[in-house]
């Protein structure tokens, strides 16, 4: 018996000499010592390391605190509690990063310091995952402890020495959306595990003791006391103690200083160029840091959470950039004005930690303000796609998200992400190979870290909007796991990860559920849409477009559920999987295909296709199919039979279109293909017909048709002339229950092709086998009948449904405006009539054809027939910013511009006519007519 003596160990070489520590299977037990005056953190960190000690061996080692006499000690605590602990550690420890912690195994003594409250507890969790396997899955639910602890009667360990420090400083997992006073515990807990931080409460209410109780061990000391935010202003300036007096401390509009709502309950906006009003400010930062502490108070500079109601004094208006006023860039102003308050907090506390906000109307980038280095700045990322990665050069919004990331980056050493990745249904997103590679990319970038939101599904949630929210955080448990892991460690190979994790979550089941995991992953990564708010998730719903993908995905899970028979708790977490499947990832693809209009569609792709008939290129997972084939000649027009179901997938890039045909075929043998040379009899082969029809005034329309050896006939039609060459690729294979054709067009070639065009294209397969099935077409469509094809969209169009195949629930057109105006026609023959003295409009509101300071030429092109004049008109608009109006807008309306007037006759024919967009207008397109209209086919496209 014994008292502990630190200065044992010298050095932090290797020990060599220090044989194993037995943690159990030896007695005496080693006994659990933490500091007699140890912080909240640490009396955690001892419970949590004897409560999985006990779970994986059964033996409860029990904790005493110092001083101790017990001759085989595992230590917790920190440089500060420990202070006989190795001077070497605590030198190591004192200089490294924000949580780093120290582990040390010797013969008679585990130690576990931390270089502050709760680093420690972060190396006890560490220290379970890697020495003990512990792995904390997915946040514990009522019946699912979400965990995986490996049984071992015995534990040894291996004498030696660790240290750890997070790469990232910012490592944030901040509940939001649920009430603060409901801890969602499961949630919380499993975060600080994953060695997430967590959010705090601004002010952890003391009139609730369970709060402070759960939460104090958990937050690192810098994250004890933070304040600011949305209420930077008004705490410090509360209007009730101050408006009477000193209406001049508030916004200046109208000619008066007035309270103006600033989005959150008591918040209003200000004038902040006032000094009195800033030095309260920095007042009330000085009186939380002296009563905190400079180490325990952080403090966030942010502002309301409106883009009106800005005050307009001279004084406000100086700080402004030169120019016109725009409520959208009140950033040079207020990053002026915490550029001058923290300057003061500095003069007092050169050690604060401060922090800005580069947020909603102040995310912009500030004219000539350059922040103290020390000053952290948190950009929130709002308006990114969660898609694509955030570098994808084909993402336009991430471009954009970029470029002023960077030019973030170029003014600050010290910034880190707020993500919005709630705001967006996030919901069952595999998103975690693509995760990892941002974190590799922030670690590239310098960033300091990333903070998430989490949904935890144990919250109390506010309110009943979206009763999906509760399915977030769990539906996304590998993507948050791998995040939590990453952060420490950015060159973590994620793929690794996921296969521990995903075959200790599903035990027997694993192998099928790595597949099915497998494909959700490559689905997620190659469907081209974007996804984030504020617009939204158009990519979720297109997850399932590729043939089978569902069925692949269902079969797995099936496959899954055999294996796991009998083992009720992974068969709960597999039905979890399967409603998730069925609710976020089928049903809106099910919705999706049934309000889809007869409009095809050419995604454009960035991937390479390579023509060689087996359609295993990642762009097909984008592509857009259809496989609405129907008997051609026959009076029936029966559906074509499941054993011959037929599929052409579609796809664009800048000078190419690209179809793969699948063709099941139960008799390959019988399949005939006689002609072998360019521009023979293709067409009296078993073969694919397509058919191309862009827009052009002499109404030529291309026909290829390849049969599944991948010979090919085109011709240009009207006439049929085969000495025409479209340059068309194409590959073929046959294989035991199909054949496949893959095809490039290179269609530039053939007409104008551009994003925004509207080409008609039909599709049509001719069999020569024994039996009766013979030929199948695209809605049963004759094979020459030009005006029944359907309509392809190159790209996404400028102009939204320009074919006027949408309809809404009272049979108008969507996104137009119409008067004296009726579509006329079924399927893909659908027409916009127009009567006399009506009218259609559309204003154009494409990102690229908003309100700009650069005119855009654009062209209009339009097929028409009927009697008298078609009038082109443009609407033109142009906002101004006017922080009181309803929008934050004013609306100036110019005069209508007669763009162009065409005579129309029986027969339709194709129109075009240019216009350029002014500089700081918007347009919007009018056609009407003096007697009768009939308009199809409308597309815009930007020179
Ligand atoms: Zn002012
Ligand atoms: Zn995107």
């Amino acid at each position: 018996m014994r008292r502990l003596v630190f200065g044992a160990c010298m050095a932090l070489g290797v020990l060599t000499a220090w044989a194993d520590f037995e943690l159990t299977g030896s007695t005496p037990l080693p006994v659990i010592v933490i500091p007699a005056a140890a912080a909240a953190s640490t009396e955690l960190a001892a419970q949590e390391l004897s409560a999985y000690i006990a779970k994986a061996s059964g033996v409860t080692l029990s904790t005493a605190r110092e001083p101790s006499t017990a001759p085989r000690q595992i230590v917790l605590g920190t440089v500060a509690t420990l202070p006989e602990s190795p001077a070497a550690i605590r030198e190591r420890l004192t200089k490294a990063a924000d949580d780093a912690f120290f582990i040390q195994i010797s013969d008679e003594r585990l130690l576990i310091v931390g270089k502050d409250g709760v680093a420690e507890l972060y190396g006890v969790y560490y220290f379970l995952q890697h020495y003990l396997g512990v792995r904390w899955l997915a946040p514990a639910t009522a019946d699912d402890d979400g965990e995986h602890v490996p049984k071992q009667s015995k534990i040894s360990l291996p004498a030696g020495e660790l240290f750890r420090q997070p790469h990232f400083a910012v490592r944030r997992l901040d509940q939001v959306g649920s009430a603060w006073n409901a801890i969602p515990k499961h949630g919380v807990t499993w975060a600080v595990r994953n060695g997430y931080q967590i959010a705090t409460p601004y002010s952890i209410p003391v009139s609730n003791p369970a709060l402070t109780e759960f939460y104090t061990p958990r937050l690192p000391p810098y994250l004890t006391s933070s304040a600011g935010g949305h209420t930077t202003f008004s705490a410090a300036v509360p209007a009730k103690e101050y408006f009477d007096e000193h209406p001049e401390y508030f916004t200046f509009l109208d000619g008066k200083r007035v309270l103006f709502d600033g989005g959150h309950k008591g918040v209003y906006q200000y004038c902040i160029s006032n000094p009195e009003v800033q030095k309260l400010v920095v007042e009330k930062i000085c009186q939380q840091i002296a009563e905190h502490g400079v180490e325990k108070a952080t403090y966030c500079f942010g502002m309301t959470d409106t883009s009106v109601g800005w005050c307009e004094c001279d004084a406000c208006r100086a700080l402004d950039p030169p120019g016109p006023y725009h409520y959208l860039n009140i950033s040079t102003r207020f990053h002026k004005v915490v550029q001058a308050m923290s300057a003061q907090v500095y003069a007092r506390y050169p050690k604060a930690r401060l922090s800005t906000w580069a947020y909603h109307t102040y995310r912009e980038n500030p004219d000539g303000v350059q922040h103290d280095p020390r000053i952290r700045v948190y950009y929130c990322i709002h308006g990114r796609c969660y898609g694509h990665r955030l570098d994808d050069p084909s993402c336009r919004r991430n471009r954009q998200q970029l470029e002023l990331l960077n030019k973030w980056r170029e003014r600050s050493s010290d910034v880190y992400l707020y993500e919005y990745s709630t705001c967006t249904p996030t919901l069952y997103v595999p998103n975690e190979r693509v995760q990892a590679q941002e974190i590799r990319l922030y670690r590239d970038w310098g960033l300091t870290g990333t903070k998430f939101e989490a949904l935890y599904a144990d919250s109390h949630f506010v309110g009943a909007k979206n009763p999906s929210r509760k399915d977030i955080f769990p539906s996304n448990w590998q993507w948050l796991y791998v995040t939590g892991q990453l952060l420490w460690d950015p060159d973590l190979d994620v793929d690794a990860m996921l296969s521990e994790i995903e075959g200790l979550y599903y035990g027997a089941a694993g192998p099928a559920m790595s597949k099915y995991h497998g494909l959700r992953r490559r689905l997620w990564e190659n469907t081209p849409h974007c996804m984030g708010y504020p617009t939204g998730d158009q990519r979720r719903p297109n997850l399932l477009n590729q043939p089978g993908s569902r069925e692949e995905l269902l079969r797995y899970l099936a496959e899954a559920e055999t294996l796991a028979a009998g083992d009720a708790k992974v068969m709960a977490r597999l039905a979890r999987d399967r409603r998730y499947l069925e609710d976020y990832w089928i049903a809106p693809n099910d919705e999706m295909r049934a309000k889809a209009s007869q409009t095809l569609m050419a995604p454009t792709t960035s991937e390479k296709v390579t023509i060689d008939g087996d359609g295993s290129d990642k762009a097909w997972v984008g592509a857009f199919y259809t496989s609405d084939f129907r008997e051609s000649f026959t009076p029936e027009k029966a559906v074509i039979p499941e054993r011959l179901q037929t599929t052409v997938g579609m796809l664009s890039d800048a000078e190419n279109l690209y179809f793969l045909v699948t063709a099941m075929e139960p008799n390959p043998a019988g399949i005939v293909t006689k002609a072998t040379e360019k521009d023979g009899t293709v067409w009296s082969d078993d073969a694919i017909e397509c058919f191309l029809y862009p827009p052009s005034a002499d109404n030529s329309y291309y026909q290829i048709v390849v049969n599944p050896r991948g010979v090919v006939f085109d011709a240009i039609n009207p006439g049929a002339d085969a000495s025409f060459d479209s340059g068309v690729e194409a590959k073929a294979r046959i294989l035991p229950d199909r054949y496949v054709i893959e095809m490039r067009v290179p269609a530039a070639r053939l007409a104008p092709f551009r994003r925004g065009e509207i080409w008609r294209v039909h599709f049509a397969r001719n069999r020569r086998q024994e039996d009766a099935a013979k030929n199948f077409s695209l809605d049963a469509v004759a094979y020459h009948d030009t005006s029944s094809y359907r309509s392809l969209a190159i790209g996404s169009p400028y102009l939204a449904n320009g074919s006027f195949d949408d309809l809404d629930e009272n049979g108008k057109p969507v996104k137009w405006t119409v008067s004296k105006a009726e579509v006329r026609g079924e399927g893909p023959n659908k027409a916009l009539e127009i009567a006399a003295y009506g009218h259609a409009y559309q204003l154009l509101t494409d990102r690229d054809l908003w309100q700009s300071p650069q005119p855009r030429p654009i062209v209009v092109t339009f097929r028409a027939s009927g009697q008298g004049k078609l009038n082109l008109s443009v609407l033109r608009y142009t906002d101004t910013p006017d922080a009181k109006a309803k929008h934050g807008y004013q609306r100036a309306v110019h005069p209508t511009l007669r763009l162009a007037s065409f005579d129309l006759a029986e027969e339709p024919a194709l129109f075009t006519a240019s216009y350029m967009i002014p500089a700081g207008e918007w347009a919007g397109i009018m056609f009407s007519t003096d007697k009768k209209a009939i308009l199809d086919d409308v597309a815009v496209t930007l020179e």
